[in-house]
């Protein structure tokens, strides 16, 4: 099937149907007590594969200011992220030899959990995050400078004009957020100083497929980007991605360092991911058996958790996470088979999954409660709620993994 809109990123108007997940609230959109009875939005969220330069996108553009404002997620409070940062900002002072004199700017810039990094070695700082709550958060308690806007071409060429020119751009996950892609990406040619490096890291949709994240498919991730699709967006450009990494994080990511076009040597890695993904990235075929996988996986929760509600059951939903909204929604999971939820992000305790309405407790209540089983949905930090929740599976308590096949631990 093929749908009426433009590729965001080559502006094609050949798109394939990959998966419609029907019509959805927002993901992130949590209710408070006085939203249940109020009529929540619901938006199409279709997947389609671009014909000409293979990105997959989702066809609806949610207004970003409706979803960034009161943005609830701040990277700090999971563990993985800010030890994953760490690691990233240290390696690139050495590498780079970053020092008073130099620039590191990040677009999304959240909580300061990245750049706080380069701050403890003395390396001038900027954020960029659209977020209010969370850049204050940044400059407060952080005393990383952030400004708090829309990072696009606008803003880049101002702060160029300041002479706010960066060795090292960062775009942690933003890239798949943004409806004005080549805006972006334009801003990051813009602000990167000679012989300086972009690096973006993004979900990778090789991953996406082979291990059936349908779950992060929400209205805020626009994007779902091959490494086929980003040389060609950076290319339009004047941007080369020398060198590129694949990442375990967020259930399997790429982290791409881009430089100036036509100044610097290709690593052998960026050749090879292209060859492999010369099989699959334009095969019809190959997005249509992701479909199908989606729909064994749907037939087998439900059933699994159908099964051990009538055999008498508690189950409650660790994570209240995006990933868990459209797999609540797409797949019907709601107060007939769940207890409740937790999530370890003092934010969302109180109020309500978005369409499913149920409430948000701290994880302590799979302590003092003890449901016999915790559907997992945050899968992507497994290990590290699991090791949190040690005494919960001492205790006889079962965690139930959905993606990318059902399974207890
Ligand atoms: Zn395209």
């Amino acid at each position: 099937m093929q749908h009426n809109a433009s590729c965001r990123s080559c502006g094609g108007s050949r798109l394939n149907e990959v998966i419609s997940l029907g019509k959805t609230p927002l993901a992130n959109a949590l209710l408070n007590e006085s939203q249940l009875s109020q009529p929540e939005p619901r938006w199409m969220l279709d997947l389609v594969r671009c014909l000409d330069c293979s990105l997959v996108q989702i066809t609806e553009t949610v207004p970003p200011e409706s979803m960034f404002s009161d943005y609830a997620y701040f990277s700090s409070f999971s563990d993985t992220m800010v030890s994953h940062a760490r690691t990233i900002a240290e390696r690139l002072v050495d590498q780079r030899g970053l020092e008073a004199s130099s620039q590191v700017i990040e677009i999304a810039s959240n909580d300061g959990y990245l750049l706080q990094w380069y701050a403890k070695r003395n390396v001038p700082v900027l954020g960029i995050e659209p977020a209010r709550n969370i850049a204050k958060v940044a400059i407060e308690q952080r005393a990383i400078p952030t400004i708090s806007d829309f990072f696009g071409i606008k803003l880049a060429l101002a702060l160029a004009e300041q002479g706010l020119v960066a060795d090292v751009i960062h775009a942690n996950n933003v890239l798949a957020h943004v409806p004005d892609l080549n805006g972006v990406v334009e801003g990051l040619k813009a602000l990167l100083k000679p012989g300086g490096r972009v690096v973006v890291e993004a979900p990778y949709l090789g991953d996406l497929i082979d291990h059936v994240e349908f779950d992060t498919i929400y209205h805020e991730h626009l994007c779902y980007f091959s490494l086929t699709a980003l040389v060609a967006l950076f290319a339009r450009h004047g941007l080369d991605i020398v060198d590129v990494e694949r990442l375990a994080i967020h259930g399997g990511s790429l982290r791409i360092f881009a430089a100036h076009a036509s100044t610097e040597s290709i690593s052998s890695a960026v050749g090879s991911l292209l060859k492999n993904e010369s099989t699959w990235v334009h095969c019809e075929e190959h997005h249509q058996r992701f479909a199908s996988r989606v729909e064994d996986l749907r037939q087998s929760l439900i059933e699994r958790l159908q099964d051990l509600k009538a055999a008498g059951n508690r189950i409650a939903v660790y994570g209240a996470s995006a990933k868990g909204s459209t797999l609540m929604n797409y797949f019907g999971i709601d107060a007939k088979l769940i207890d409740y939820v937790v999530d370890r992000s003092t934010v969302k305790q109180g109020r309500y999954t978005p369409g499913t309405h149920l409430k948000i407790y701290d994880p302590q209540r799979l302590l003092d409660d003890q449901p016999d089983y915790c559907l997992l949905l945050t899968w992507n930090f497994a290990e590290e709620i699991m090791l949190q929740q040690a005494s919960y599976r001492a205790n006889g308590g079962k965690f139930i993994i959905p993606v990318p096949e059902v399974r207890v631990a």
